[in-house]
């Protein structure tokens, strides 16, 4: 059975409650790169041309901040995070990228197209420190997009990406600041040159607080493995507890990002919904898939090793939408683990609203914590509805893939189901699909909730 065509699924911006924190936090980035055009205008610029000088100046500019912004975008910092999901804000600096690249390419076209002379200054022999500066940002930012774009084409492992992608965007800024020292400071009013200190400084400590405190603290609150489970599916679970500290305080169905047999510096952390229910003792369990490196390894964790976690991120949670008439959790293979954690959460409160848990696998020996789901049925008011793939002989489920049928089998009826609010999680090409067929359903667009487990 082929799925229906789609259209990409994408994260939304945030309703309801969130919308004033999450129009605060737009604000100020808008003003963090708009304010050197700002500055740059009541500014003299260096002299040259026209508009389209100006134009040019200004592009290079607003390039830069934008360039500058990039890394708060992805710093983690939890309270601006909070009203859009840290998915969101990894999706906006993706796509930030490729208009970055549109801007500061825009910046040599224009000043060359107003004025030729430019073009002699460009002769890479004789050119000076400060344009040699501005080319080489320009490359690296190039490449750091190419490479980003390309990585699962040309199979760069996770973390050597990771590690060239930040080399490489300090890098582009730090050379973009040393272009834009040489050839602007000498004209520019001590206003600019503030601004420019300002930003530097701000990125400045952005990277010290990523890079050195957060790691610190991350250091100085560690947990310990209490167990590992093998899991159906080839998948684990782990189970984490606080060693020394009271854990950390989540919302169900959000993620955190977990270091094992590494120290917090080392950038070897992954993202992993947490599929416990917030507890008082702070134990923590992932529920996880083996895929690669770090994942097929976890059958090697032995109990009371040492682990870091950082979270709790994301805005994949019910306890987001408390007015919800029922829940319709839909999940494909190990998209099971954050419904895991809502659904033990909804148990642990006693939660008497309707709910239907989807889980679609290839077969039924296949389907990660398919007995805990079983279990919750009789403490919820939860219709279980395991999808296979490769059904057994004689089964008297469903089969195939989660189709717009299969759906409305099991949701409520169409008045009834518009109050409901519905979380999707698993492979790309499903959740594109169930989230198209609950539309047709009448589910509106904001009650549709996706957490996609491919950040970058
Ligand atoms: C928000 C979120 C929640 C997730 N929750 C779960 C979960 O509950 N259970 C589960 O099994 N998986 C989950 N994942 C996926 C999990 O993070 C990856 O499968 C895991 O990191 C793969 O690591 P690996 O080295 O074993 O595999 P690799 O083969 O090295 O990586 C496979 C792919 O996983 C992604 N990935 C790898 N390392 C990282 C990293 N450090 N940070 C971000 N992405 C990475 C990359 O896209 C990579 O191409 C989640 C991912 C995200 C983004």
């Amino acid at each position: 059975m082929a799925f229906s065509p789609s259209r990409p699924t994408k994260p939304r911006l945030p309703t309801g409650s969130g919308t004033a924190r999450a129009a605060f936090w737009i604000g100020l980035y808008l003003c963090a790169v708009v304010a050197p055009l700002g500055v740059l205008l009541s500014s003299t610029t260096p002299a040259g041309g026209g508009f389209v000088w100006e134009a040019g100046i200004g592009f290079g500019f607003a390039g830069l901040a934008m360039m500058a912004v990039q890394f708060l975008l992805t710093a983690r910092f939890r309270r601006a995070a909070a009203p859009f999901g840290i998915d969101l804000i990894y999706y906006f600096h993706r796509f930030l990228a490729y208009g970055i690249v549109l801007v500061v390419l825009l910046h040599p076209v224009l000043l060359a197209w107003e004025n030729p002379a430019v073009l002699a200054s460009c002769n890479l022999r004789e050119a000076s420190w400060s344009m040699l500066s501005g080319f080489g940002s320009a490359l690296l930012l190039l490449a750091m997009v190419l490479v980003s774009a390309g990585r699962k084409l040309i199979r760069l492992p996770y973390e050597a990406w990771r590690i060239s992608h930040l080399a490489l965007a300090i890098g582009a800024v730090g050379l973009g600041f040393a272009h834009m020292a040489g050839i602007a400071h000498a004209s520019a009013s001590p206003i600019v040159r503030t601004l420019w200190t300002g930003i530097g400084c701000s990125l400045a400590t952005v990277v010290l607080w990523v890079r050195f405190l957060r790691p610190l603290l991350l250091l100085r609150r560690p947990w310990r493995v209490e167990s590992v489970r093998r899991e159906p599916g080839s998948a684990w679970t782990m189970t984490l507890a606080p060693d020394g500290h009271p854990g950390i305080s989540f919302q169900p169905g959000q993620f955190a990002w977990v270091t094992l047999r590494h120290s917090p510096f080392a950038m070897r952390e992954h993202p992993f919904s947490i599929a416990s229910a917030p507890g008082a003792d702070g134990r923590l369990a992932f529920t996880i898939k083996e895929l690669g490196d770090f994942t097929r390894r976890l059958g090697e964790i032995g109990e009371g090793e040492r682990a870091y976690v950082d979270g709790p991120y994301g805005a994949f949670s019910c306890d987001r939408h408390p007015d919800a008439a029922g829940y319709a959790f839909i999940a494909g293979g190990i998209g099971v683990s954050p419904m895991a954690g809502m659904l033990r959460a909804l148990a642990e409160r006693g939660d008497k609203r309707p709910l239907l848990l989807v889980s679609a696998n290839a077969a039924l020996d296949r389907m990660p914590l398919r007995e805990e789901m079983a279990v919750l049925v009789g403490t919820l008011d939860l219709r279980f509805v395991p999808v296979l793939e490769n059904p057994p002989e004689g089964w008297q489920g469903e089969s195939g893939y989660v189709t717009e049928e299969v759906l409305a089998r099991h949701l409520p009826p169409a008045e009834e189901r518009r109050d409901w609010h519905c979380f999707l999680c698993g492979p790309l090409p499903m959740t594109r699909s169930v989230e198209i067929s609950l539309r047709r359903l009448g589910i509106p667009p904001d009650r549709i909730h996706v957490e996609l487990f491919d950040m970058a």
